[in-house]
C-alpha cells in the first residue's frame, strides 16, 4: 500500500476553530499521524466546505464569534445530507451544562482542552470505526436487498413456469433409512397444478409428503424399484402409464435424477392413445376386409394365396402333409339363367357359409383349416396336417352338407337340387417346388369329378406324381 492510499484510508477530518494557532497545532499532529485534515476558522466556512466535500469526522470548537459550535452542529443536523457526519466538540469549557448542550445539539463526543493527542486520536478512531462499520452494514443491507430481489424474481419466474406448464412437473427427494441408507420412499418437494389435478389432490396435500410409494401401490408397485434406480444408477425412466383421472386415461412420464431425488414431467397422452387405438382398430378392420370375400363372407383368393404359401413353408419344414379341396357348383350357369343372378348370389352365400360352418365344427382342434372363395362359383378348402385320406373324408362331408342344404335346381342335369363336384389333392410340401403343383393337382381331380358325372369327389395323390 502506498502512502497516499494510507492517508486516504485513515479518514478525512475537518477542524473548525476560530484561533488559527489551535488549528495549526492539531492539524500538524493529525497530519503527522496520517489523517487527511482540512481546517476552517468559522462556522459559516465549515458549513460551506462540508457541502463541497463531506469529511468523515468534524472536530468543532464551541466558542467562536458570529456562530458558535452548537449552532454549527444544529445546522449540520438539520441538513439531511450532512446530519450523518459525526461531530466531536472540542473546547476549553469544562462545564456540565455545556456538555449536555453539546449532546443536545447533536454532538457525538466531547474533548476538553488542553487535550492529549492520544485522547483525540482515540476518540476520532472510535468515530471512524463506527463510520466504517456503518458503511459496511449499509453495504451488507444493500447486498441482501438485492439478493432478496433476485430471489424473489427467480421464485416468481419459476412459479410462473410451473403454473403455466401444460405438463405436470414435480421434484422428489429420496427418503433414506438412517441405518441402511436405502431409499424407502420419496418426498414431494415441488409440484405444479397440473400434477395436483391429475392426482385429484391439492398441492398442499402433496408438498412435503411421502406420496410415491403409496401411489404406485395402487397402479404398479414394481415401478418403485425403477424410481430408486434413477437416483442410485442415474437411469432415466420414460414410460406410458394408464391412470384414469377425469377425462384422461393415459399419461407419459420422463423422470431424471436431480440431486438425491428426481425430477419428473408428466404429459396427458389420452388423445394420442385414442387416435392410436382407433387407427389400430381401423387397420385390423382393413386387414379383415382385405382378406374377406364381400359376397360370401369367407376368405378371398388373396387370403387363400397367402395362407397357402405360409402353410407350404411351415409344413415343408415339419414334413407334414397338406390337403387341398377345390370344388365347383354343378350347372351353375343354368341356375343363374333360371333363378336369376341375385338368387345365384344367395346360393353362393349359402354354400360358402355351410362349408365354413362345417369346417369350423368338423374338428375344432384345427383352427388353421381355411375355406376360401377361389373364383366365381369355385371354392377352395385348405387343410394343413391332413393327408389325402383325411382330405377325401372332408370332401365327402362337404358333398353331404351341400345335399343337406337342398337348394332347388330344377334345371340341373345332375339332380333337382344344387350339387358340387370336388377335387382333392394332398402332399408333403417341399421348398424345392411351388405350391402351384397342389392347385393343379386338385384342379385335375375336380375335372375328373366333372367328367365322371358331377356331384362327386375325385382324389389325386400328387405325391406319386
Ligand atoms: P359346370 O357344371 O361344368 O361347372 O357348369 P357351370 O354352368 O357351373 O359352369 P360355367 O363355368 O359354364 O358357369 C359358371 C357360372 O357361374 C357362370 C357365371 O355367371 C356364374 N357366376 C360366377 N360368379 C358368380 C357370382 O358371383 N354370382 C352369380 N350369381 N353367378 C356367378
Ligand atoms: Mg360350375
Ligand atoms: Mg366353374
Amino acid at each position: 500500500m502506498n502512502l497516499d492510499s494510507q492517508l486516504e484510508n485513515k479518514g478525512t477530518i475537518l477542524l473548525v476553530d476560530d484561533i488559527p494557532e489551535n488549528l495549526q497545532l492539531l492539524s500538524d499532529l493529525l497530519v503527522r499521524l496520517g489523517y487527511n485534515v482540512r481546517s476552517v476558522t468559522s462556522g459559516r466556512m465549515a458549513l460551506k466546505t462540508v457541502k463541497v466535500k463531506c469529511p468523515d469526522v468534524i472536530l468543532l470548537d464551541i466558542k467562536m464569534p458570529e456562530m458558535d459550535g452548537y449552532q454549527v452542529c444544529q445546522a449540520l443536523k438539520a441538513d439531511e445530507d450532512l446530519q450523518h457526519i459525526p461531530v466531536i466538540f472540542i473546547s476549553a469549557l469544562d462545564d456540565v451544562f455545556d456538555k449536555v448542550k453539546a449532546f443536545e445539539s447533536g454532538g457525538i463526543d466531547y474533548i476538553t482542552k488542553p487535550f492529549q493527542i492520544e485522547e483525540v486520536v482515540a476518540r476520532l478512531e472510535n468515530q471512524l470505526i463506527i463510520q466504517r462499520q456503518q458503511r459496511l452494514l449499509k453495504q451488507e443491507v444493500n447486498n441482501r436487498r438485492e439478493a432478496e430481489e433476485i430471489l424473489y424474481h427467480s421464485r416468481a419466474l419459476l412459479a410462473s413456469v410451473l403454473n403455466s406448464s401444460l405438463d405436470g412437473i414435480a421434484a422428489m427427494q429420496a427418503v433414506r433409512n438412517p441405518t441402511t441408507g436405502n431409499i424407502e420412499d420419496f418426498r414431494c418437494l415441488v409440484v405444479n397444478p397440473v400434477i395436483a389435478k391429475v392426482f385429484e389432490r391439492s398441492r398442499e396435500d402433496l408438498i412435503g409428503k411421502l406420496v410415491l410409494k403409496r401411489f404406485l401401490s395402487h397402479i404398479e408397485p414394481e415401478l418403485f424399484g425403477h424410481f430408486v434406480n434413477i437416483v442410485e444408477k442415474s437411469e432415466t425412466l420414460e414410460r406410458d402409464f394408464y391412470y384414469p383421472s377425469g377425462e384422461s386415461f393415459w399419461f407419459h412420464f420422463v423422470a431424471v435424477k436431480l440431486g438425491d431425488g428426481f425430477a419428473i414431467t408428466i404429459r396427458d397422452i389420452t388423445r394420442r392413445k385414442q387416435i392410436e387405438l382407433a387407427l389400430q382398430q381401423a387397420n385390423q378392420q382393413l386387414e379383415l376386409l382385405a382378406n374377406l370375400d364381400a359376397l360370401t363372407q369367407v376368405a378371398n383368393r388373396r387370403c387363400f394365396n397367402n395362407r397357402l404359401l405360409q402353410e407350404w413353408e411351415e409344413l415343408a419344414k415339419e414334413q407334414y402333409p397338406l390337403s387341398l379341396i377345390i370344388f365347383d357348383i354343378d350347372a351353375f350357369k343354368s341356375y343363374n339363367d333360371y333363378y336369376g343372378h341375385l338368387a345365384g348370389d344367395d346360393c353362393l352365400l349359402q354354400i360358402a357359409q355351410a362349408v365354413y360352418s362345417l369346417i369350423r365344427h368338423l374338428d375344432v382342434n384345427r383352427p388353421a383349416d381355411l375355406v376360401a372363395r377361389y373364383g366365381g362359383e369355385e371354392f377352395a378348402v385348405l387343410l394343413p396336417n391332413t393327408d389325402l385320406k383325411g382330405g377325401a373324408k372332408v370332401a365327402e362331408r362337404i358333398q353331404e352338407a351341400i345335399h343337406d342344404l337342398a337348394i332347388p335346381h330344377i334345371k340341373s342335369h345332375v339332380k333337382d337340387i344344387v350339387t358340387v363336384s370336388l377335387g382333392v389333392a394332398a402332399l408333403i410340401p417341399s421348398l424345392e417346388v411351388k405350391p402351384d403343383i397342389l392347385i393343379a393337382s386338385a384342379d385335375k381331380a375336380l375335372y375328373e369329378a366333372k367328367q365322371q358325372g358331377r356331384d362327386q369327389y375325385c382324389i389325386n395323390d400328387c405325391q406319386k406324381l
